[in-house]
């Protein structure tokens, strides 16, 4: 990752991933999985404080290896291209463009691209039951006109 993919400011944190047809050039190393293609966690790129998140893009025939679950957090999957199946608990649901699905931290789980083309998801992680107030409940809106400086 290089520094210019990435502007900072005082309350802000923007980071460029690339087009997502360049996705899977981003690889993690997973303990016991090697390295993985096609995935990037943004934690610590962007400083998330409240939730990890991934950007995935796995390729057509590619799946988990292995089953997980987690301790603390539940998942939110956001599949925003392509086709796929979830596995949770034994159950599969096909996931494809829009598909949205929650896994509490318990459901033991894999997923697979058994189409022809990429399959292109997000992943965020989060800590179950952590969330006090949200959306427009925790917004609040100062007394200021819009302005666009340039
Ligand atoms: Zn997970």
């Amino acid at each position: 990752m290089s520094n210019c993919n990435l502007k900072k400011g005082t309350n802000f944190t923007a980071y460029e991933s690339g087009a997502t047809k360049d996705w899977p050039a981003h690889t993690v190393e997973l303990p016991g999985l090697g390295e993985i293609p096609g995935k990037l966690f943004l934690k610590e790129v962007l400083g998330l404080t409240g939730c990890e998140v991934s950007i995935n893009s796995m390729v057509s025939g590619a799946g988990m290896p292995i089953y997980h679950q987690h301790q603390q957090n539940e998942e939110v999957y956001i599949f925003i291209q392509g086709k796929g199946q979830v596995q949770v608990d034994g159950e599969v649901i096909d996931v494809q463009e829009g598909t949205i699905v929650r896994i509490a931290p318990k459901g033991e789980r894999i997923w697979r691209n058994n189409s022809t083309e990429p399959l292109l998801y997000i992943i965020i992680q989060v800590r179950e039951n952590s969330l006090n107030q949200y959306g427009l409940g925790d917004a609040t809106v100062p007394e200021k006109a819009v302005i666009w400086p340039n």
